[in-house]
């Protein structure tokens, strides 16, 4: 069996996003189990869609997440490159001529007006889904000459054949079949000589030797175009699967307006979320292991990683899931790497707290954030006054809350630090004292330290806060 060679071939058009990162991700797992390569490649024909520092970040995200390629445009292998589309417009017109030298292709010099009006007149008769009409394909070789003089450029197209069935066996939805007379002549060559998706596609999985094209579920109509295309040019096809569809929780297919999901892996990153958990959720999104397990390592997943075992069904996105895989993988990390990790999501204002203080807050949170940037959150509880409701402010208005204000200043006025146990033995003796309990007791101080009712436990407030300020947020009014 010739080696396993697969791709990822994103188009500069955005970030990295969570649909793209998955393909990645299985093909380069698809790769690594079977000792194949992983190769990255740019399609960048759509010019106008093109934005610059997209294939930058695409390939930054991946190479954090882990997926590296063993060939790229940074590590090309000099017989299959180059490894970006707009780099080798010569070799797609090769094979452009050929095709038309063949009469499997031919010139069009329609302009959009004439395809719009043609496509309005078929609509008209009932034809729900016109195609072009070869109107083309019957101009002399005299009246095309006449065009190009008159400045017209043709665009070129395939010439779709009759009555014929495109069949393939797909790998994760098995045999797939269309009708050739479904699909049109399509353009495979614009104008300007730039060739379109489905043209460069095929001729660069070719020259790649790719062995096997796994992408999303949207290609899976475009395959039976590029089949025909390997047909007209006499080269045997590469393997194709389609991976299922992303939804939202409403299983409806994830789109840019579910403000509710990050959909970029950058946004993950930026977030705080550790590239192990990304990977592992990824794996996850449309592969379903045996067993019950949910946490694999990249080792394991490629380890086990098994093409038949791609589900066709659409694969849901739980964030609830991912949140959950995230605080999993922090809470098992080693303190010091957790510290190294989380500091750089530490908003500048809380730098300035000690070395010492800051690290004690942030190891407290690692066992109840589900992302890095969540430790602001919690620093913000604590440093940050919350004004009172007005039931707040009558409740520390009682006569039982200034007792217990003013008798645990009296109290604290000698403490130097406060451990755990000190704090514990002034409550004790507040409570002796007062014969009050509880909420009475523990409430009046929570509220007047930070203006919350909820949050971390009292001695964890005041080692945080110091004397000092504690002082002053008590005597405040
Ligand atoms: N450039 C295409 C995309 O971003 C890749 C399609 C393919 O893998 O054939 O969707």
């Amino acid at each position: 069996m010739n080696k396993i060679r697969v791709r990822y071939a994103p188009s500069p058009t955005g970030y990295l996003h969570i649909g793209g990162a998955r393909s990645a991700l299985f093909n380069y797992l698809f790769a690594k189990h079977n000792h194949g390569d992983f190769i990255l490649r740019i399609e960048d024909t759509d010019v106008a869609r093109n934005i610059e520092g997209a294939i930058e970040s695409q390939t930054n995200d991946l190479k954090w997440l882990g997926i590296i390629p063993d060939e790229s445009m940074d590590n090309p292998n000099p017989q299959c490159g180059p490894y970006r589309q707009m780099e080798k417009l010569d070799i797609y017109q090769k094979f452009c001529d050929l095709l038309i030298e063949k009469g499997y292709a031919y010139e069009c010099f329609c302009s959009s007006e004439d395809l719009a009006k043609s496509k309005e007149e078929q609509l008209s008769r009932g034809i729900s889904s016109p195609r072009y009409d070869r109107r083309c394909l019957k101009l002399s070789k005299e009246e095309k000459e006449e065009l190009k003089v008159k400045g017209i450029k043709p665009a070129i197209r395939l010439k779709m054949p009759h009555n014929e069935v495109l069949e393939f066996d797909d790998m994760v939805r098995g045999k797939m079949s269309f009708k050739s007379d479904d699909i049109g002549d399509f353009v495979i060559m614009k104008s300007n000589g730039i060739p379109t998706y489905n043209f460069a596609v095929v001729i660069d999985d070719y020259m790649m030797k790719i062995s096997h094209v796994l992408r999303g579920e949207e290609h899976l109509s475009n395959t039976p175009k590029q089949l025909q295309i390997y047909k007209y040019l006499g080269i045997e096809p590469p393997i194709f699967g389609h991976l299922s569809i992303i939804t939202n929780e409403r299983g409806k297919k994830l789109s840019k307006r579910d403000h509710d999901i990050r959909q970029f892996i950058e946004e993950y990153r930026k977030a705080g979320y550790l590239k192990e958990a990304i990977f592992n959720f990824l794996f996850l999104l449309g592969f379903s292991p045996e067993g019950e397990n949910e946490i694999y390592s990249k080792e394991e997943a490629i380890k086990i990683f098994d093409i038949n075992h791609l589900s066709s069904a659409p694969s849901m996105f739980d964030n609830k899931k991912l949140n959950w895989m995230n605080s999993y993988y922090i809470k098992n990390m080693s303190s010091d790497d957790y510290l190294n990790f989380v500091k750089d999501y530490v908003l500048e204002e809380y730098r300035l707290i000690s070395q010492e203080k800051l690290d004690y807050l942030l190891l407290l949170f690692k066992s109840e954030i589900k992302s890095a940037n969540e430790v602001n959150k919690l620093l913000d509880e604590l440093f940050h006054f919350h004004s009172l409701s007005e039931e707040q402010k009558e409740f520390l208005n009682l006569d039982s809350s200034k007792i217990v204000l003013n008798k645990f200043l009296e109290k604290i006025y000698n403490i130097e630090d406060f451990s755990k146990e000190k704090v514990n033995v002034i409550f004790k003796e507040i409570m002796a004292e007062t014969s009050l309990k509880g909420k009475f007791v523990y409430m009046p101080i929570r509220l007047k330290l930070t203006g919350l009712e909820h949050g971390i436990e009292i001695y964890n407030i005041l080692y945080a806060l110091g004397k000092e300020e504690i002082y002053r947020r008590i005597s405040s009014n």
